[in-house]
């Protein structure tokens, strides 16, 4: 997308891995042993990914409404985090780099 390029260009030097989808990656997600690397991966990972379903589901919690997300993944290291489980032992930052798209859904 022309935004992940924008990224891209000022991230030079930066090895770059095209994957089918930000989602169970291989080497990334669903291996055990990268839970000994869970902050180093936070810190060296930047996930670009192109939001495919944008929908605004009603809440009636915490909020009204939940909106699609411009990101996803956590860049935090708390001991009792069940996400590792969830996500496969890797959550770094996932960027959606259609953001223009999300931002008009929500508006
Ligand atoms: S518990 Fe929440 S804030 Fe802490 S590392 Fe996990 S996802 Fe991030």
């Amino acid at each position: 997308s022309p935004r992940g390029r924008q990224i891209l260009a000022r991230l030079p030097g930066v090895p770059v891995t095209e994957v089918a989808g930000h989602w169970r990656i291989p080497s990334l997600h669903g291996n055990d042993g990268n839970i000994a690397r869970w902050t180093r991966i936070k810190s060296e990972t930047l996930v670009l990914g192109v939001r495919q379903s944008l929908t605004t589901r009603p809440n009636g919690r915490s909020a009204d409404w939940i909106a699609p997300g411009a990101s996803n993944g956590c860049a935090m290291a708390c001991a009792y985090c069940y996400v590792p489980r969830r996500k496969g032992y890797a959550n770094p930052i996932t960027l959606f780099t259609n953001i223009e798209a999300i931002t008009a859904h929500v508006r």
